[in-house]
Protein backbone atom coordinates (compact mmCIF):
# COMPACT_ATOMS: atom_id res chain seq x y z
CA UNK A 1 0.00 0.00 0.00
CA UNK A 2 1.68 3.33 -0.99
CA UNK A 3 -0.51 6.05 1.24
CA UNK A 4 1.63 6.76 4.64
CA UNK A 5 -1.94 7.77 6.17
CA UNK A 6 -2.98 3.68 5.88
CA UNK A 7 0.47 3.14 7.15
CA UNK A 8 0.09 5.54 10.04
CA UNK A 9 -3.48 4.43 10.82
CA UNK A 10 -2.22 0.29 11.90
CA UNK A 11 -3.97 -0.68 8.84
CA UNK A 12 -2.79 -3.56 7.29
CA UNK A 13 -3.27 -5.23 3.55
CA UNK A 14 -5.33 -7.70 5.22
CA UNK A 15 -7.53 -6.89 7.95
CA UNK A 16 -10.61 -9.15 10.30
CA UNK A 17 -13.74 -8.29 10.37
CA UNK A 18 -14.66 -9.15 13.97
CA UNK A 19 -12.99 -6.66 16.48
CA UNK A 20 -14.37 -7.36 20.13
CA UNK A 21 -12.54 -4.40 21.82
CA UNK A 22 -9.78 -6.10 22.58
CA UNK A 23 -8.37 -6.81 19.34
CA UNK A 24 -9.50 -8.22 16.08
CA UNK A 25 -10.86 -11.86 16.42
CA UNK A 26 -9.71 -14.48 13.69
CA UNK A 27 -12.43 -14.59 11.73
CA UNK A 28 -14.10 -17.93 10.93
CA UNK A 29 -15.57 -17.64 7.03
CA UNK A 30 -12.37 -17.37 4.82
CA UNK A 31 -14.66 -15.10 3.02
CA UNK A 32 -12.87 -11.72 1.90
CA UNK A 33 -13.84 -8.59 0.80
CA UNK A 34 -11.69 -6.19 -0.91
CA UNK A 35 -12.00 -2.68 -0.71
CA UNK A 36 -11.41 -0.07 -3.70
CA UNK A 37 -11.10 3.77 -4.01
CA UNK A 38 -13.66 5.28 -6.09
CA UNK A 39 -10.69 7.39 -7.31
CA UNK A 40 -9.19 5.54 -9.29
CA UNK A 41 -10.52 1.91 -8.99
CA UNK A 42 -7.29 0.51 -7.28
CA UNK A 43 -7.32 -2.11 -4.24
CA UNK A 44 -6.58 -0.60 -1.30
CA UNK A 45 -7.23 -3.27 1.41
CA UNK A 46 -8.67 -6.84 1.84
CA UNK A 47 -11.08 -7.24 4.87
CA UNK A 48 -11.69 -10.64 6.27
CA UNK A 49 -15.85 -11.05 6.59
CA UNK A 50 -17.02 -11.72 9.78
CA UNK A 51 -19.97 -14.52 9.99
CA UNK A 52 -22.71 -14.88 12.56
CA UNK A 53 -20.49 -16.98 14.86
CA UNK A 54 -17.90 -14.43 15.12
CA UNK A 55 -21.19 -11.78 15.61
CA UNK A 56 -22.28 -14.37 18.63
CA UNK A 57 -18.76 -13.68 20.02
CA UNK A 58 -18.52 -9.98 19.76
CA UNK A 59 -22.06 -9.65 21.10
CA UNK A 60 -21.01 -12.02 24.16
CA UNK A 61 -17.94 -9.63 24.74
CA UNK A 62 -21.03 -6.79 24.66
CA UNK A 63 -23.13 -8.43 26.64
CA UNK A 64 -20.60 -9.33 29.66
CA UNK A 65 -19.12 -5.32 29.44
CA UNK A 66 -22.70 -4.07 29.20
CA UNK A 67 -22.68 -5.22 33.27
CA UNK A 68 -20.22 -3.36 34.28
CA UNK A 69 -19.81 -0.55 32.14
CA UNK A 70 -23.97 0.69 33.06
CA UNK A 71 -22.44 1.00 36.29
CA UNK A 72 -19.69 3.42 36.09
CA UNK A 73 -20.57 6.74 36.66
CA UNK A 74 -21.87 8.40 33.78
CA UNK A 75 -18.87 11.28 34.16
CA UNK A 76 -16.25 8.87 34.14
CA UNK A 77 -17.90 7.49 30.73
CA UNK A 78 -17.66 11.00 29.73
CA UNK A 79 -13.91 11.06 30.74
CA UNK A 80 -12.73 8.03 28.03
CA UNK A 81 -15.17 9.62 25.49
CA UNK A 82 -13.01 13.17 26.34
CA UNK A 83 -10.12 10.68 25.70
CA UNK A 84 -11.28 9.27 22.34
CA UNK A 85 -12.11 12.78 20.92
CA UNK A 86 -8.19 13.58 22.16
CA UNK A 87 -7.27 10.23 19.91
CA UNK A 88 -9.65 11.79 17.29
CA UNK A 89 -8.15 14.49 17.04
CA UNK A 90 -4.46 13.67 17.05
CA UNK A 91 -5.30 10.98 13.99
CA UNK A 92 -7.42 14.10 12.04
CA UNK A 93 -5.63 14.59 9.28
CA UNK A 94 -4.88 10.95 8.66
CA UNK A 95 -8.76 9.57 9.27
CA UNK A 96 -9.91 12.31 7.40
CA UNK A 97 -7.65 11.05 4.26
CA UNK A 98 -8.73 7.69 4.75
CA UNK A 99 -12.25 9.01 4.48
CA UNK A 100 -11.26 10.84 0.75
CA UNK A 101 -9.55 7.47 -0.28
CA UNK A 102 -12.21 5.27 0.87
CA UNK A 103 -15.43 7.07 -0.03
CA UNK A 104 -14.32 9.82 -2.63
CA UNK A 105 -15.40 12.90 -0.61
CA UNK A 106 -12.64 15.80 -0.77
CA UNK A 107 -9.98 16.26 1.15
CA UNK A 108 -11.55 19.23 3.35
CA UNK A 109 -14.89 17.42 3.97
CA UNK A 110 -13.24 14.13 4.99
CA UNK A 111 -11.26 16.14 7.56
CA UNK A 112 -14.63 18.05 8.60
CA UNK A 113 -16.36 14.62 9.01
CA UNK A 114 -13.29 13.89 11.69
CA UNK A 115 -13.88 17.30 12.73
CA UNK A 116 -17.81 16.35 13.56
CA UNK A 117 -16.64 12.76 15.32
CA UNK A 118 -14.42 15.57 17.67
CA UNK A 119 -17.40 17.74 18.53
CA UNK A 120 -20.02 14.89 19.22
CA UNK A 121 -17.21 13.61 21.60
CA UNK A 122 -17.13 16.92 23.04
CA UNK A 123 -20.61 17.07 23.52
CA UNK A 124 -21.44 13.98 25.25
CA UNK A 125 -18.22 15.03 27.72
CA UNK A 126 -20.71 17.60 28.60
CA UNK A 127 -23.86 15.30 28.41
CA UNK A 128 -22.18 12.88 30.84
CA UNK A 129 -23.06 15.19 33.24
CA UNK A 130 -26.31 16.14 32.12
CA UNK A 131 -28.72 13.00 31.71
CA UNK A 132 -31.63 14.54 33.58
CA UNK A 133 -34.76 13.64 34.52
CA UNK A 134 -37.50 15.05 35.50
CA UNK A 135 -39.47 15.46 39.25
CA UNK A 136 -42.87 15.77 40.07
CA UNK A 137 -45.37 17.04 42.79
CA UNK A 138 -47.10 13.41 43.43
CA UNK A 139 -50.88 14.01 43.98
CA UNK A 140 -50.43 11.96 47.41
CA UNK A 141 -49.44 13.42 51.03
CA UNK A 142 -45.65 12.33 51.59
CA UNK A 143 -44.66 10.79 48.24
CA UNK A 144 -42.04 11.45 46.06
CA UNK A 145 -42.16 10.93 42.75
CA UNK A 146 -39.15 11.33 39.81
CA UNK A 147 -37.98 10.10 36.58
CA UNK A 148 -34.20 8.85 35.90
CA UNK A 149 -32.93 7.30 32.73
CA UNK A 150 -31.06 3.97 32.72
CA UNK A 151 -28.64 2.30 29.78
CA UNK A 152 -30.68 0.53 27.03
CA UNK A 153 -27.88 -2.97 26.97
CA UNK A 154 -26.40 -3.09 23.85
CA UNK A 155 -27.28 -1.47 20.93
CA UNK A 156 -27.08 -2.26 17.28
CA UNK A 157 -25.01 0.77 14.63
CA UNK A 158 -25.47 0.30 11.21
CA UNK A 159 -24.04 2.79 9.06
CA UNK A 160 -23.95 3.77 5.38
CA UNK A 161 -21.13 4.55 3.41
CA UNK A 162 -21.81 8.33 2.57
CA UNK A 163 -20.67 8.94 6.25
CA UNK A 164 -18.26 6.48 7.29
CA UNK A 165 -17.31 7.80 10.64
CA UNK A 166 -19.43 10.80 11.89
CA UNK A 167 -22.50 8.59 11.94
CA UNK A 168 -20.81 6.19 14.02
CA UNK A 169 -19.73 8.79 16.31
CA UNK A 170 -23.10 10.34 16.80
CA UNK A 171 -24.55 7.57 18.04
CA UNK A 172 -21.22 5.73 19.65
CA UNK A 173 -20.35 8.70 21.65
CA UNK A 174 -23.64 9.69 23.14
CA UNK A 175 -24.45 5.65 23.63
CA UNK A 176 -21.14 5.07 25.33
CA UNK A 177 -21.87 7.86 28.31
CA UNK A 178 -25.12 6.63 28.61
CA UNK A 179 -24.47 3.26 29.83
CA UNK A 180 -24.72 1.20 26.48
CA UNK A 181 -22.14 -0.92 25.02
CA UNK A 182 -22.51 -1.75 21.83
CA UNK A 183 -21.66 -3.23 17.97
CA UNK A 184 -21.31 -1.75 14.67
CA UNK A 185 -22.03 -2.86 11.18
CA UNK A 186 -20.22 -0.22 8.97
CA UNK A 187 -21.16 -0.51 4.86
CA UNK A 188 -19.00 -2.77 3.16
CA UNK A 189 -18.11 -0.27 0.93
CA UNK A 190 -15.79 2.02 4.03
CA UNK A 191 -14.87 -1.22 6.19
CA UNK A 192 -11.53 -0.07 6.52
CA UNK A 193 -13.19 3.69 8.07
CA UNK A 194 -15.08 1.33 10.73
CA UNK A 195 -11.60 -0.68 11.00
CA UNK A 196 -9.53 2.69 11.62
CA UNK A 197 -11.59 3.59 14.06
CA UNK A 198 -11.99 0.55 15.75
CA UNK A 199 -8.20 0.18 16.58
CA UNK A 200 -8.02 4.11 18.01
CA UNK A 201 -11.23 2.79 20.15
CA UNK A 202 -9.68 -0.55 20.99
CA UNK A 203 -6.22 1.80 22.45
CA UNK A 204 -8.46 4.33 24.64
CA UNK A 205 -10.43 2.19 26.27
CA UNK A 206 -8.29 -0.43 26.58
CA UNK A 207 -6.13 1.67 28.56
CA UNK A 208 -8.70 3.14 30.53
CA UNK A 209 -9.72 -0.22 31.19
CA UNK A 210 -13.07 -0.52 29.95
CA UNK A 211 -12.54 -2.64 26.61
CA UNK A 212 -15.26 -3.95 24.60
CA UNK A 213 -17.57 -0.98 25.13
CA UNK A 214 -17.30 -0.61 21.47
CA UNK A 215 -17.01 -3.07 18.75
CA UNK A 216 -17.57 -3.69 15.16
CA UNK A 217 -18.30 -6.68 12.75
CA UNK A 218 -17.60 -6.33 9.20
CA UNK A 219 -20.28 -8.45 7.68
CA UNK A 220 -22.71 -9.20 4.84
CA UNK A 221 -26.67 -7.22 4.83
CA UNK A 222 -27.81 -10.76 4.88
CA UNK A 223 -25.60 -12.60 7.30
CA UNK A 224 -24.56 -10.29 10.20
CA UNK A 225 -26.90 -7.72 9.01
CA UNK A 226 -30.12 -9.65 8.72
CA UNK A 227 -29.03 -11.51 12.48
CA UNK A 228 -27.99 -8.56 14.24
CA UNK A 229 -31.92 -6.42 13.44
CA UNK A 230 -33.95 -10.11 14.51
CA UNK A 231 -31.52 -10.05 17.31
CA UNK A 232 -33.83 -9.26 20.76
CA UNK A 233 -30.47 -9.39 22.77
CA UNK A 234 -30.54 -5.58 20.94
CA UNK A 235 -32.85 -3.10 22.62
CA UNK A 236 -31.93 -0.98 19.80
CA UNK A 237 -31.04 -0.20 15.95
CA UNK A 238 -29.99 2.64 15.03
CA UNK A 239 -29.91 2.04 11.33
CA UNK A 240 -28.69 4.87 8.60
CA UNK A 241 -29.06 4.37 4.83
CA UNK A 242 -31.91 4.09 2.04
CA UNK A 243 -35.51 4.43 2.89
CA UNK A 244 -35.60 0.88 1.25
CA UNK A 245 -33.04 -0.62 3.78
CA UNK A 246 -34.88 1.22 6.31
CA UNK A 247 -38.26 0.00 5.60
CA UNK A 248 -36.50 -3.06 6.16
CA UNK A 249 -35.07 -2.83 9.02
CA UNK A 250 -37.93 -0.94 10.92
CA UNK A 251 -40.40 -3.65 9.65
CA UNK A 252 -37.88 -6.14 11.61
CA UNK A 253 -37.04 -4.75 14.52
CA UNK A 254 -40.67 -4.04 14.89
CA UNK A 255 -41.76 -7.08 14.65
CA UNK A 256 -40.05 -7.94 17.80
CA UNK A 257 -41.11 -4.99 19.56
CA UNK A 258 -37.26 -3.61 20.05
CA UNK A 259 -37.03 0.42 19.14
CA UNK A 260 -35.09 1.45 16.20
CA UNK A 261 -33.76 4.60 15.42
CA UNK A 262 -33.90 5.48 11.32
CA UNK A 263 -32.40 7.81 9.49
CA UNK A 264 -32.83 7.62 5.47
CA UNK A 265 -33.04 8.82 2.74
CA UNK A 266 -33.53 12.57 1.93
CA UNK A 267 -34.77 14.92 -1.18
CA UNK A 268 -34.12 18.16 -0.31
CA UNK A 269 -35.06 21.69 -1.60
CA UNK A 270 -33.88 25.44 -1.68
CA UNK A 271 -36.52 27.60 -2.45
CA UNK A 272 -35.90 31.30 -3.42
CA UNK A 273 -37.61 34.46 -3.85
CA UNK A 274 -36.83 37.86 -5.15
CA UNK A 275 -35.83 39.34 -2.54
CA UNK A 276 -32.57 37.02 -1.70
CA UNK A 277 -29.32 37.65 -1.68
CA UNK A 278 -28.05 35.75 -4.70
CA UNK A 279 -24.32 35.43 -3.93
CA UNK A 280 -25.83 33.33 -0.55
CA UNK A 281 -28.24 31.28 -3.03
CA UNK A 282 -25.35 30.53 -4.75
CA UNK A 283 -22.70 29.36 -2.67
CA UNK A 284 -25.40 27.42 -0.84
CA UNK A 285 -26.49 25.76 -3.54
CA UNK A 286 -23.64 25.12 -5.09
CA UNK A 287 -22.45 23.67 -1.82
CA UNK A 288 -25.00 21.59 -1.09
CA UNK A 289 -25.59 19.98 -4.66
CA UNK A 290 -22.08 19.38 -5.67
CA UNK A 291 -20.60 19.10 -2.17
CA UNK A 292 -19.74 15.40 -1.48
CA UNK A 293 -20.56 14.83 -5.46
CA UNK A 294 -24.32 14.85 -4.60
CA UNK A 295 -24.33 11.94 -2.22
CA UNK A 296 -25.08 13.22 1.26
CA UNK A 297 -28.70 12.82 2.93
CA UNK A 298 -28.85 16.58 2.78
CA UNK A 299 -27.84 17.05 -0.55
CA UNK A 300 -30.13 19.70 -2.73
CA UNK A 301 -31.87 18.13 -5.43
CA UNK A 302 -34.08 20.81 -5.98
CA UNK A 303 -34.13 24.47 -6.56
CA UNK A 304 -37.22 26.55 -6.56
CA UNK A 305 -36.87 29.96 -7.90
CA UNK A 306 -39.38 32.72 -8.25
CA UNK A 307 -40.08 33.00 -11.78
CA UNK A 308 -38.69 36.77 -12.87
CA UNK A 309 -35.08 35.88 -11.33
CA UNK A 310 -35.46 31.89 -11.93
CA UNK A 311 -33.81 31.40 -15.62
CA UNK A 312 -31.03 34.10 -15.04
CA UNK A 313 -29.87 32.57 -11.84
CA UNK A 314 -29.80 29.15 -13.41
CA UNK A 315 -27.30 29.96 -15.97
CA UNK A 316 -25.55 31.68 -13.37
CA UNK A 317 -25.26 28.34 -11.76
CA UNK A 318 -24.59 26.50 -14.83
CA UNK A 319 -21.00 28.52 -15.90
CA UNK A 320 -20.36 28.06 -12.36
CA UNK A 321 -20.75 24.80 -12.40
CA UNK A 322 -18.51 24.15 -15.56
CA UNK A 323 -15.16 25.71 -13.63
CA UNK A 324 -15.79 22.97 -10.53
CA UNK A 325 -12.44 21.13 -10.82
CA UNK A 326 -13.45 17.18 -10.61
CA UNK A 327 -10.80 15.11 -9.86
CA UNK A 328 -9.13 12.92 -7.08
CA UNK A 329 -9.81 14.38 -3.50
CA UNK A 330 -6.95 14.07 -1.84
CA UNK A 331 -5.55 16.46 -4.38
CA UNK A 332 -5.81 20.35 -3.43
CA UNK A 333 -8.22 22.17 -5.46
CA UNK A 334 -10.20 19.65 -6.66
CA UNK A 335 -14.18 20.41 -5.41
CA UNK A 336 -15.72 17.26 -6.38
CA UNK A 337 -14.39 13.80 -6.06
CA UNK A 338 -15.76 10.46 -7.60
CA UNK A 339 -19.17 8.90 -7.55
CA UNK A 340 -18.92 5.84 -4.75
CA UNK A 341 -18.85 3.07 -7.83
CA UNK A 342 -20.23 2.56 -10.91
CA UNK A 343 -23.51 1.43 -10.00
CA UNK A 344 -23.97 5.05 -8.55
CA UNK A 345 -22.48 6.18 -11.88
CA UNK A 346 -25.43 3.90 -13.96
CA UNK A 347 -28.06 5.66 -11.76
CA UNK A 348 -26.69 9.15 -12.49
CA UNK A 349 -26.86 8.37 -16.14
CA UNK A 350 -30.32 6.86 -15.68
CA UNK A 351 -32.14 9.71 -13.99
CA UNK A 352 -29.98 12.27 -16.78
CA UNK A 353 -32.10 10.09 -19.38
CA UNK A 354 -35.54 10.18 -16.82
CA UNK A 355 -35.26 13.81 -16.61
CA UNK A 356 -35.06 14.52 -20.35
CA UNK A 357 -37.42 12.28 -21.30
CA UNK A 358 -39.63 13.98 -18.69
CA UNK A 359 -38.75 17.09 -20.71
CA UNK A 360 -36.29 18.50 -18.45
CA UNK A 361 -33.30 20.50 -20.49
CA UNK A 362 -29.54 19.67 -19.32
CA UNK A 363 -28.34 23.25 -18.58
CA UNK A 364 -24.76 21.56 -18.28
CA UNK A 365 -22.87 18.46 -17.16
CA UNK A 366 -25.34 15.19 -17.47
CA UNK A 367 -22.51 12.60 -18.89
CA UNK A 368 -19.89 10.92 -16.93
CA UNK A 369 -16.54 11.10 -17.37
CA UNK A 370 -15.57 7.28 -18.43
CA UNK A 371 -12.42 8.90 -20.47
CA UNK A 372 -10.14 7.95 -16.67
CA UNK A 373 -10.53 5.23 -14.16
CA UNK A 374 -12.85 5.94 -11.42
CA UNK A 375 -16.45 7.03 -10.97
CA UNK A 376 -16.32 10.68 -12.36
CA UNK A 377 -19.64 12.57 -13.38
CA UNK A 378 -20.39 16.10 -14.48
CA UNK A 379 -22.00 17.78 -11.99
CA UNK A 380 -25.63 18.47 -13.62
CA UNK A 381 -27.85 21.28 -13.60
CA UNK A 382 -31.36 20.23 -15.20
CA UNK A 383 -33.95 23.23 -15.96
CA UNK A 384 -38.06 22.46 -16.06
CA UNK A 385 -40.65 24.99 -16.07
CA UNK A 386 -42.77 22.07 -14.24
CA UNK A 387 -41.84 20.00 -11.76
CA UNK A 388 -40.45 16.40 -13.25
CA UNK A 389 -40.98 13.22 -11.48
CA UNK A 390 -37.39 12.26 -11.06
CA UNK A 391 -36.70 15.10 -9.38
CA UNK A 392 -38.64 13.53 -6.48
CA UNK A 393 -36.46 10.58 -6.50
CA UNK A 394 -33.48 10.68 -4.56
CA UNK A 395 -30.72 9.97 -6.61
CA UNK A 396 -27.37 10.01 -4.94
CA UNK A 397 -25.34 11.80 -7.29
CA UNK A 398 -24.90 15.59 -8.24
CA UNK A 399 -27.87 16.72 -10.38
CA UNK A 400 -29.55 19.62 -9.43
CA UNK A 401 -33.19 20.18 -10.68
CA UNK A 402 -34.30 24.37 -10.88
CA UNK A 403 -37.78 25.30 -12.09
CA UNK A 404 -39.41 28.32 -11.67
CA UNK A 405 -42.83 29.72 -8.64
CA UNK A 406 -45.11 32.45 -8.95
CA UNK A 407 -46.63 31.75 -5.44
CA UNK A 408 -44.46 30.97 -2.28
CA UNK A 409 -47.12 28.80 -0.82
CA UNK A 410 -47.27 26.42 -3.99
CA UNK A 411 -43.36 26.27 -4.17
CA UNK A 412 -43.83 25.04 -0.44
CA UNK A 413 -46.52 22.60 -1.19
CA UNK A 414 -43.56 21.35 -3.62
CA UNK A 415 -41.31 21.15 -1.59
CA UNK A 416 -43.36 19.36 1.05
CA UNK A 417 -44.81 16.71 -1.96
CA UNK A 418 -41.43 14.98 -1.56
CA UNK A 419 -41.96 11.27 0.44
CA UNK A 420 -39.21 11.85 2.34
CA UNK A 421 -38.42 14.97 5.13
CA UNK A 422 -34.80 15.64 5.96
CA UNK A 423 -33.43 18.93 5.20
CA UNK A 424 -35.06 22.05 3.59
CA UNK A 425 -34.36 25.98 3.22
CA UNK A 426 -35.65 29.41 2.36
CA UNK A 427 -33.43 32.12 0.84
CA UNK A 428 -35.34 35.30 1.58
CA UNK A 429 -35.39 38.86 3.08
CA UNK A 430 -38.83 39.04 3.75
CA UNK A 431 -39.30 38.57 7.05
CA UNK A 432 -42.85 37.12 6.49
CA UNK A 433 -41.73 34.75 4.20
CA UNK A 434 -39.01 33.60 6.62
CA UNK A 435 -41.57 33.00 9.75
CA UNK A 436 -44.43 31.62 7.09
CA UNK A 437 -41.58 28.88 5.86
CA UNK A 438 -41.02 27.94 9.66
CA UNK A 439 -44.74 28.16 10.69
CA UNK A 440 -46.30 24.75 10.78
CA UNK A 441 -47.70 25.99 7.87
CA UNK A 442 -44.21 25.67 6.78
CA UNK A 443 -42.14 23.27 5.69
CA UNK A 444 -42.30 19.64 6.86
CA UNK A 445 -38.96 19.11 7.11
CA UNK A 446 -36.75 17.77 10.08
CA UNK A 447 -34.32 20.45 9.17
CA UNK A 448 -35.72 23.95 8.19
CA UNK A 449 -32.89 26.77 7.02
CA UNK A 450 -33.44 30.95 6.78
CA UNK A 451 -30.56 31.81 3.84
CA UNK A 452 -28.44 28.54 4.73
CA UNK A 453 -28.15 25.45 2.34
CA UNK A 454 -30.31 22.27 3.16
CA UNK A 455 -26.17 20.60 3.89
CA UNK A 456 -23.78 20.82 6.46
CA UNK A 457 -25.66 20.64 9.83
CA UNK A 458 -23.94 21.22 13.09
CA UNK A 459 -24.15 18.63 16.02
CA UNK A 460 -25.47 20.72 18.59
CA UNK A 461 -29.01 20.49 17.18
CA UNK A 462 -31.10 17.07 16.94
CA UNK A 463 -30.79 15.79 13.23
CA UNK A 464 -32.92 13.56 11.75
CA UNK A 465 -36.31 13.91 9.28
CA UNK A 466 -39.66 13.21 9.02
CA UNK A 467 -41.77 11.08 7.09
CA UNK A 468 -39.74 8.15 4.55
CA UNK A 469 -36.60 9.89 6.14
CA UNK A 470 -36.93 7.44 9.29
CA UNK A 471 -38.44 10.13 12.11
CA UNK A 472 -35.07 9.15 14.12
CA UNK A 473 -33.13 12.16 15.90
CA UNK A 474 -29.28 11.84 16.19
CA UNK A 475 -26.80 13.87 17.91
CA UNK A 476 -27.21 17.34 19.56
CA UNK A 477 -30.27 18.44 21.78
CA UNK A 478 -32.01 15.23 23.43
CA UNK A 479 -31.56 13.10 20.93
CA UNK A 480 -29.57 10.93 23.82
CA UNK A 481 -32.88 10.09 25.45
CA UNK A 482 -33.07 7.19 22.25
CA UNK A 483 -30.05 5.31 24.15
CA UNK A 484 -31.68 5.29 27.24
CA UNK A 485 -34.88 3.44 29.17
CA UNK A 486 -36.83 5.55 31.60
CA UNK A 487 -38.31 4.64 34.89
CA UNK A 488 -40.52 6.10 36.68
CA UNK A 489 -40.35 6.14 40.49
CA UNK A 490 -42.57 6.73 43.43
CA UNK A 491 -41.45 6.62 47.11
CA UNK A 492 -43.76 6.86 50.47
CA UNK A 493 -41.66 8.36 52.91
CA UNK A 494 -45.13 8.80 55.17
CA UNK A 495 -46.84 6.04 57.44
CA UNK A 496 -49.93 6.04 55.02
CA UNK A 497 -50.95 4.30 51.71
CA UNK A 498 -53.07 6.39 50.01
CA UNK A 499 -53.89 5.37 46.09
CA UNK A 500 -53.81 7.25 43.42
CA UNK A 501 -57.41 9.21 41.87
CA UNK A 502 -58.86 8.64 45.83
CA UNK A 503 -59.42 4.96 45.23
CA UNK A 504 -60.40 3.68 48.35
CA UNK A 505 -59.55 0.05 49.46
CA UNK A 506 -59.23 -2.30 52.04
P1 LIG B 1 -27.87 1.43 2.07
O1 LIG B 1 -29.28 1.46 2.49
O2 LIG B 1 -27.52 0.71 0.82
O3 LIG B 1 -26.96 0.81 3.23
C1 LIG B 1 -26.91 1.38 4.53
C2 LIG B 1 -26.48 0.34 5.53
O4 LIG B 1 -27.54 -0.60 5.69
C3 LIG B 1 -25.25 -0.45 5.11
O5 LIG B 1 -24.44 -0.71 6.25
C4 LIG B 1 -25.85 -1.73 4.59
O6 LIG B 1 -24.94 -2.79 4.65
C5 LIG B 1 -27.00 -1.91 5.58
N1 LIG B 1 -28.08 -2.80 5.16
C6 LIG B 1 -28.67 -2.87 3.95
N2 LIG B 1 -29.62 -3.84 3.96
C7 LIG B 1 -29.63 -4.37 5.21
C8 LIG B 1 -30.37 -5.41 5.85
N3 LIG B 1 -31.30 -6.10 5.19
N4 LIG B 1 -30.11 -5.69 7.13
C9 LIG B 1 -29.17 -5.00 7.82
N5 LIG B 1 -28.41 -4.03 7.26
C10 LIG B 1 -28.65 -3.71 5.97
O7 LIG B 1 -27.39 2.98 1.97
P2 LIG B 1 -26.04 3.58 1.43
O8 LIG B 1 -26.03 3.48 -0.07
O9 LIG B 1 -24.88 3.06 2.19
O10 LIG B 1 -26.21 5.12 1.87
C11 LIG B 1 -26.93 6.06 1.14
C12 LIG B 1 -28.30 6.29 1.74
O11 LIG B 1 -28.20 6.60 3.12
C13 LIG B 1 -29.01 7.48 1.11
O12 LIG B 1 -30.36 7.17 0.94
C14 LIG B 1 -28.83 8.58 2.15
O13 LIG B 1 -29.79 9.61 2.06
C15 LIG B 1 -28.93 7.79 3.41
N6 LIG B 1 -28.30 8.50 4.54
C16 LIG B 1 -29.12 9.07 5.48
C17 LIG B 1 -28.56 9.79 6.53
C18 LIG B 1 -29.42 10.45 7.56
O14 LIG B 1 -28.89 10.81 8.60
N7 LIG B 1 -30.71 10.63 7.33
C19 LIG B 1 -27.16 9.90 6.64
C20 LIG B 1 -26.37 9.29 5.67
C21 LIG B 1 -26.96 8.58 4.63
Amino acid sequence: MSYAFLTALGLSDIEEGAWNGSGPLATTSGETVDVYTPTDGSRIGTVRLATVADYESVLATAQERFKAWRSVPAPQRGEVIRLLGLALREHKAELGALISLEMGKIRSEGEGEVQEAIDICDFAVGLSRQLYGLTMHSERASHRMYEQWHPLGVIGIITAFNFPMAVWAWNAALAAVCGDTMIWKPSLKTPLCAIALQKIVDRVFGEAGHPGVMTTVVGTDAGVGTTMINDKRLPLISATGSCRMGKLVGTAVAARLGRSLLELGGNNAIIVDATADLDLVFRGTVFGAVGTAGQRCTSTRRLMVERPIARALAERMARAYETVRIGDPLESGVLMGPLIDDDAVRMFEAAVASAVEQGGEVLTGGVALRDRPGHYVRPTIVWSDKRLPISFEETFAPILYITPWDRLEDAIADQNDADQGLSSALFTNNLRHAEGFLSAAGSDCGIANINIGTSGAEIGGAFGGEKETGGGRESGSDAWRAYMRRQTCTINYGTQMPLAQGVEFL
